[in-house]
């Protein structure tokens, strides 16, 4: 039987995979950081999963826990993945998202040289390592130039990644565009907006505040992209693999979709703007070509924008019906 490790098995990414895997008939093992989220995921996660107490910055505890799994497939998903939350804590996203990953490929290629057994690698690299991009849309040879503190810690785990695989552990990175599901914290623009748009539409007023409504981002479906990275851990070949729709919409255009969906009309009455919330730097618009995971990985997306939109919109109106 294949054995699975997943860190961040408590976050959106997570959530996600653990379930697909478990329904291939995957032993998963997982990491979370406290009892509480612990006995908070058993209610979430399908049974059987096994979930581990530790930290992922505790490369002696990550090792220990490699070492006592034996994993086939690890998929390394945890970190700081708000890039608002690392500007305001640089040092720990460094330390999170990307000396720990270097811990996580360090116990896989430690398991595999004293077994001699396979160890594959997944890491969540984001399409925030190529900051404000030389070329658009970008693709795996686009130069990795970040713009945040999110993004230069992804990049070095991105970078280290190559530099494991050079060395004889099979890591693949999925270069991922933001994806969003239901299961977006508030705390992310996408999920405030349709959860607004809902609150908005019940309430029958509100306002919902935002920073710059003209971002343009490459928004795809979580579980699409939690398909494309077991697809890429398990093609013969590690490699990266960019992780996108193609298509992008400005913020406003979300507003714009989710209020219409929730059956808000005059959407541009109920939008403020905080000024706070503009970041210091931001790239104008990410938009990846995935034309090397279409053609190897034969991975696509399977869900439009204004679905995505709608299934998170009628999430967010089930919460305010009190029916979720
Ligand atoms: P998420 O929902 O924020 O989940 C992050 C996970 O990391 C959570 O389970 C969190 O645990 C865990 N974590 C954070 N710090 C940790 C630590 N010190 N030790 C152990 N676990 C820790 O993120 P996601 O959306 O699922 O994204 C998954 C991965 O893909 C992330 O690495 C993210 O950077 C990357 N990515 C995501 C997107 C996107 O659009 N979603 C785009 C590009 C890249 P707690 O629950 O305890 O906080």
């Amino acid at each position: 039987m294949t054995t699975a490790f997943v860190t961040g098995i408590s976050g959106q990414d997570g959530t996600i995979l653990a379930a697909a895997l478990a329904a291939d008939g995957i032993e998963v093992h997982g990491l979370v950081r406290s009892a509480d989220e612990e006995a908070q995921q058993r209610t979430v996660l399908p049974a059987g999963v096994v979930l581990h107490l530790g930290e992922l910055t505790d490369r002696a505890r990550v090792g220990e826990l490699v070492d006592s799994v034996r994993p086939d497939e690890i998929y390394n998903l945890a970190g700081i993945s708000s890039v608002a939350y690392s500007w305001e804590h640089p040092t720990v996203t460094g330390e999170v998202s990307g000396l720990a990953a270097v811990g996580v490929f360090e116990a896989a290629w430690s398991l595999q040289e004293r077994t001699g057994r396979a160890v594959r690698v997944l890491q969540a690299s984001s399409a925030e390592i190529f900051g404000r991009p030389d070329r658009t849309p970008q693709d795996e040879g686009t130069t990795v130039r970040p713009i945040s503190p999110y993004g230069a810690a992804k990049a070095y785990a991105h970078q280290m990644a190559g530099i494991f695989r050079g060395r004889g552990l099979h890591v693949a990175t999925t270069i991922l565009y933001n994806h969003e599901s239901p299961l977006r914290p508030t705390t992310f623009v996408t999920r405030k907006i349709t959860a607004a748009a809902a609150r908005i539409a019940h309430e029958g007023g509100g306002t919902l505040s935002l920073g710059s409504t003209a971002v343009r981002r490459d928004w795809g479906w979580a579980p699409d992209y939690v398909d494309a990275m077991t697809r890429a851990l398990r093609h013969t070949t590690a490699d990266d693999f960019v992780v996108a729709t193609g298509v992008t919409h400005t913020v406003a255009e979300f507003v714009e979709t989710a209020m219409r969906h929730a059956g808000v009309a005059d959407w541009e009455a109920h939008v403020e703007t905080d000024e706070g919330l503009v970041r210091p730097a931001d790239a104008a618009e990410q938009i990846g070509d995935a034309t090397k995971a279409h053609e190897v990985l034969g991975w696509r997306p399977t869900v439009t924008f204004d679905e995505l939109v709608g299934r998170m919109v009628d999430h967010d109106l089930a919460i305010v019906r009190g029916v979720a």
